[in-house]
């Protein structure tokens, strides 16, 4: 199939294993994507500088989230796959980009505000402008479409700030890059303990991770919130009920949650059955990727010849806009 023109732009931060969340708001849709655009997904290690300091553990969380890309079906002959600190020109633009960027605007992102409860200890200046930096990995591509999870959004709409204050200041460069999940709304995986998202260095114990065993799966699923069922028919069901069904809608079959949505509505539901149902199919769906990623993890020379010739194809697009950026800033002297 011949590509459509346009740009498209996502990744990862290397803190951890990934997990359905990751898989199902961002992975699934690069998979799709590499057929039809131009596809850069990168490998995010100084985003995840700014909360996880210590980098013993980076080299080989990039390993791991580029042996998952892979497994998931990245192709990096229909995309391009890099990590994010073989790109110095994404750091000269965010150089640039902080300029236009406000304390004011910066200090009420939600994620800024998560961040600094969950770690007083460790507010520096690149949490504060995280979104500048993310600004600085799509423009630099000048891509217009972002694969992303819901817990995205308001970094996406920042992006779109920066972008139209530099074309507003300096002269039209940057494409007002959109969030993207096939037309339909961003996908928020729930942890299993109804509180928050799935994450990878968050809500661990109710996070399912891809790298998880099929045993570990299956107890991490059974130990997810419940109640003693509805005790009136067609009843409303709570928050944590919900989170369960929308996992199912993500790895069951339609007729086993058509099932189980009447039994509901019945007042007949087991929720250990319908727990034990979520874990099988959860189980069917993560193990051959997890069995897939670890083959490809243990032959680190091919893993770093794809990094390596990403980030060349990767510079060859970056340095065109930085010429842009330069040209349009007068940043040329001579
Ligand atoms: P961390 O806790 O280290 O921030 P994370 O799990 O939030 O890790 P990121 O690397 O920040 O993962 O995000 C990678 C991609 O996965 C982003 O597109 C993000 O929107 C998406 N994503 C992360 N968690 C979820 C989730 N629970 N549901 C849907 N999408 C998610
Ligand atoms: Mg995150």
């Amino acid at each position: 199939m011949s590509k459509k023109g346009e740009i498209v732009l996502s990744g990862v931060r290397p803190t951890g294993q990934l997990h359905l969340g990751n898989y199902f708001g961002a992975l699934r849709n690069y998979v799709k994507m590499q057929e039809e655009y131009n596809c850069y997904f990168f490998i995010a290690d100084l985003h995840s500088l700014t909360t996880h300091p210590d980098t013993r553990e980076l080299r080989e969380h990039i390993l791991s989230v580029t042996s998952y890309y892979l497994a998931s079906g990245l192709d990096p002959d229909k995309c391009v796959l890099y990590c994010q600190s073989d790109l110095p020109q994404t750091t000269e633009l965010y150089l640039y980009l902080n300029m236009l960027a406000y304390k004011g605007e910066l200090e009420k992102t939600t994620t800024f505000k998560d961040k600094i409860k969950q770690h007083p200890e460790n507010v520096n200046a690149g949490l504060l402008t995280y979104p500048v930096l993310m600004a600085s990995d799509i423009l630099i591509h000048r891509a217009h479409y972002v694969p992303v999870g819901k817990d995205q959004e308001q970094h996406l709409e920042m992006t779109r700030t920066f972008g139209n204050r530099f074309n507003h200041r300096y002269g039209e460069v940057f494409p007002e890059p959109k969030a993207f999940n096939y037309g339909a709304q961003l996908l928020k995986v729930p942890s299993l303990d109804g509180a928050g998202k799935m994450s990878k260095s968050e809500n661990q114990y109710a996070t399912i991770y891809l790298s998880d065993d099929d045993d570990l799966i299956r107890k991490k699923v059974m130990k997810a919130k419940t109640d003693s069922g509805p005790t009136e028919p067609n009843s409303e069901k709570p928050d944590y009920i919900v989170n369960i069904f929308d996992m199912m809608k993500l790895v069951s079959d339609p007729s086993a949650i058509e099932k189980y949505e009447a039994d509901f509505n019945a007042c007949t539901i087991r929720y250990g059955d319908l727990k034990k149902q979520l874990a099988e199919d959860m189980v069917r769906f993560i193990s051959p990727i997890r069995e897939k990623a670890k083959a490809i993890r243990e032959d680190e020379r091919a893993l770093s010849i794809i990094l390596k010739v990403g980030a060349q194809k990767a510079a060859e697009n970056a340095e065109k806009t930085m010429q842009m950026v330069r040209q349009a800033m007068g940043l040329k002297y001579f």
